[in-house]
Order: C-alpha cells, then sequence, then structure tokens
C-alpha cells in the first residue's frame, strides 16, 4: 500500500459524504501530481507560481465556500476541513497556505461583507485563480490583540485615507489585493473597518518580504500603507464593524490551520513508518523496536483523534450550532498534536530527519507556526476556559 492511498483510507470519517469524499480524492490527487515534484522548487524560490492557482481555480477548487448564486459549490466547513486535510498531505504546507489564504482566510470576508458590485468586481477572478487575496490584520506592535491595531482610515472626500504598517501577511508580496483592517473610530477599541486595497495602489508598497523558518514557498509581506487613498467602494462591509465581520470567520480560519496540519501529521506518519520499516537494525528493522512501532501507533491514535475533533466541530457548525469551545479546543490540542507527530517522525528518521533533503526535516519546521498562526494555543485556551466557568 502506497502512503498516498494509506492517506486517503485513513481519512474518511462518519461526517464523509460522496461529495466530500471527491474532493478529498481530488486534492489528494493535484497535491501528488503538481504540487509534491515542483515542491522543491517552490521553497527555493519562495513563491508558488501563480499558474498553480489557476490551474486550481480551472478545476473547481477554489469555490467551495463561494455561495452557488455567486458561482461557487455553496458549501460549509465540512468541505473547508476535507480540502484541508486533502492539501496538508502535499507536505509542502507553505503551498497550502497560499491556497487556504485565498480560499479560507481572505476570500469568506469578501463574500460575507461584498457588495453586489464588489463581488460582481473581484469573485471571478477569486474563484479562477487569477487574482489572489490576501489578509492584512497583523502588524508590528499587535498580533493576538487585533483591537491594539494602529492603523487609521479617516474619511477623505469621496474616499478614505489609510497610514499604518502591516506585518507577516501571507500573500502579500505577490498577491493581487490585501483587505486591510484599520481603526476608524478612535472611541471605541473595536471600531475598525475593512477595506479592499489593490496591488499597486499609490502609497501601498512591500517593504521587506520576511523570510521564515518554515512555510518557505508561502510569501509572507511587511508592508506600509503611506497616505493610501481608496474610494468609498473600497470599503467592505459596514463602517467600524469590521472586527465584528472578520470574527465571523476566526473558526473557519482556525480550522483549516487544523486541517492543514491533520494531514501533515498523517503523512508524516505514513512516511515514518515506511521509512522504520525499510530500515534495517538490531537484527530486524527500526519498526521492530517497541518503543519505536509503539509511539507511533500513539501518535496515529491522537492524530485520529484531532481529525475527529476536528470534523465534528466543523458539523457543529454546518447545522448551526455555536463552535468556538470545540473549534478553539482542537485548534489548541491539535496543533500541539502535530508538532509533537512531527518531532517523533523527525527523531525515527535519524540523522537523515536532520537533512534539508528529508521531507520530513521540513514538515518539522513547517509545523511550528501552527500553534502561533490564527490564534495561538494560549488565546484558543482562554476562549475555552471562558466557556468552562460554572455558574453556581
Ligand atoms: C508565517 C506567518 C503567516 C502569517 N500570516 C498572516 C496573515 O496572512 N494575515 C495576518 O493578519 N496575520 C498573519 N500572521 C500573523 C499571526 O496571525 C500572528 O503572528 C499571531 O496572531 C500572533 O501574533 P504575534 O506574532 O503578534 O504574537 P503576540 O500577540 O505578541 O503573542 C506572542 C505569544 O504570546 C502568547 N500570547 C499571546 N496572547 C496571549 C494571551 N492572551 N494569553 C496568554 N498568552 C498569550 C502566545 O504564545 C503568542 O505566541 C502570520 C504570521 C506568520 C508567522
Amino acid at each position: 500500500m502506497t502512503a498516498q492511498s494509506q492517506t486517503t483510507q485513513s481519512h474518511r470519517n462518519v461526517y464523509m459524504t460522496d461529495e466530500l469524499q471527491a474532493i478529498y480524492d481530488q486534492t489528494v490527487d493535484f497535491v501528488v501530481n503538481e504540487v509534491k515534484p515542483n515542491g522543491d522548487q517552490w521553497e527555493d524560490e519562495g513563491m508558488v507560481p501563480r499558474e498553480v492557482l489557476a490551474k486550481m481555480g480551472s478545476l473547481g477548487m477554489l469555490s467551495l465556500r463561494i455561495p452557488e448564486e455567486l458561482g461557487g459549490l455553496g458549501l460549509g466547513y465540512l468541505a473547508s476541513a476535507t480540502f484541508s486535510e486533502g492539501l496538508g498531505a502535499s507536505t509542502y504546507a507553505g503551498f497550502e497556505a497560499t491556497v487556504l489564504v485565498h480560499t479560507d482566510m481572505a476570500g469568506p470576508h469578501l463574500v460575507n461583507s461584498g457588495s453586489p458590485e464588489q463581488l460582481e468586481r473581484y469573485l471571478p477572478g477569486v474563484v479562477s485563480g487569477d487574482f489572489i487575496l490576501s489578509i492584512g490584520v497583523s502588524e508590528p506592535d499587535a498580533g493576538s490583540d487585533v483591537a491594539g491595531i494602529r492603523t487609521r482610515a479617516v474619511k477623505d472626500g469621496d474616499g478614505w485615507r489609510i497610514n499604518g504598517t502591516k506585518m507577516f501577511i501571507t500573500n502579500a508580496v505577490y498577491g493581487d489585493m490585501t483587505i486591510i483592517a484599520a481603526r476608524t473610530d478612535e472611541d471605541n477599541k473595536y471600531g475598525i473597518s475593512m477595506f479592499l486595497v489593490p496591488a499597486g495602489t499609490e502609497g501601498f508598497t512591500v517593504t521587506n518580504k520576511l523570510d521564515k523558518h518554515g512555510w518557505r514557498c508561502s510569501d509572507t509581506a511587511e508592508l506600509a500603507l503611506d497616505d493610501v487613498w481608496v474610494s468609498d467602494d473600497q470599503l467592505l462591509g459596514t463602517p467600524h464593524r469590521g472586527f465584528y465581520e472578520t470574527m465571523k470567520n476566526f473558526q473557519n480560519e482556525r480550522m483549516v490551520l487544523v486541517g492543514m496540519g491533520v494531514g501533515a501529521a498523517q503523512a508524516a506518519i505514513d512516511l515514518t513508518n515506511e521509512y522504520t520499516q525499510n530500515r534495517n537494525a538490531f537484527g530486524s528493522t527500526l519498526f521492530e523496536l517497541g518503543a519505536i512501532r509503539q509511539r507511533m501507533a500513539m501518535n496515529q491514535a491522537k492524530v485520529d483523534a484531532v481529525r475527529a475533533s476536528m470534523y465534528h466541530a466543523a458539523w457543529m457548525g454546518d447545522n448551526g450550532q455555536d463552535n468556538v469551545k470545540a473549534m478553539s479546543a482542537v485548534k489548541a490540542w491539535g496543533c500541539e498534536v502535530v508538532n509533537q507527530v512531527m518531532y517523533d517522525c523527525l527523531q525515527f528518521h535519524g540523522g537523515m530527519g536532520y537533512m534539508r533533503e528529508s521531507a520530513i526535516e521540513r514538515m518539522y519546521r513547517d509545523a511550528r507556526i501552527l500553534p502561533i498562526g490564527g490564534g495561538a494555543t494560549e488565546v484558543m485556551l482562554e476562549e475555552v476556559a471562558k466557556r468552562s466557568i460554572v455558574q453556581s
């Protein structure tokens, strides 16, 4: 049995429908055929070529969450969970981040809050993969504490003038438009608005292409907004309500990070089982050593549990239930599990696991961002704790 078929089989879960299975299979096929052969080159170049997203668009892979009336498939959390887990099998998390920021972290804000004119202008390119999105919330002095952002937009004629700096923005070096969060109401700490700022707008510049520990083929920008002027029709959603509007996508954003982590952890387990079963030592193979096979079995059990928890939280969301506690819990615990699994998998590859030529070395580095981005573990645990207070 190949690693790919193991991954496909182990994916099946109680929420799986034929449609979701087809999404998963198409995604795994895509990453095996289009990503794995080219990923090393993209890592060296620090970017995923635009044509890759355009190809995904042409296969209908970028429109799972776009409502049917807007030309998409109109699917929900379970589809994104499936898609992100399938992408995770690529073993190139930088590629996965490039795609998921477009489809599941930036795209939903446009879909949820866009005016009919904005949707008409931008969605066709988003769906086809020709117009790549990014989301610019974090700043040098404000990450977890979104209410602390300092970028400001003030009304100026028929538009808004924006000044500030954004930090760690995925897809913004080579992408086409960033959804920028800016403070518009000084009297309210949550008085934030969202603006659609296309690349090339005067005063909007990439000041630094950041050099990262992992996700090397994902481009990450530091951005300056220096007296950037955008017209009123680039305001996304209701003025001063941007904080609450972005919150609508928090659970989805958390989930796809877990999803790509689960896919990667499963791929790492498959790789490591294969490696240790072929590595002769002590008169047999490494896998025959109880210390190794049992630890790998425990890792499989943990990944299965994270996967089940993620799909359950996704199902809750699709069925109108409040899934904040469930999603925060699986984001906190699941991303830590993924890192523990990567640690063990690198360990059992021995010296080869420490070499840049081995996939596990990259996967180990890539996984480290998962407990930091999209809500750090400690922030997620607070979300769980707040919802665990017993009223007496
Ligand atoms: C590769 C990469 C890609 C990214 N892509 C994007 C993007 O596309 N768009 C975007 O807007 N942002 C992006 N980010 C930013 C990311 O969301 C932030 O890094 C993250 O929210 C953490 O913010 P921070 O780095 O400012 O850390 P801080 O907020 O300074 O926190 C530092 C650490 O303190 C701890 N901590 C924080 N808050 C609490 C708390 N309340 N209680 C206990 N402990 C706490 C956590 O361990 C945390 O890791 C990206 C970051 C990276 C590294």
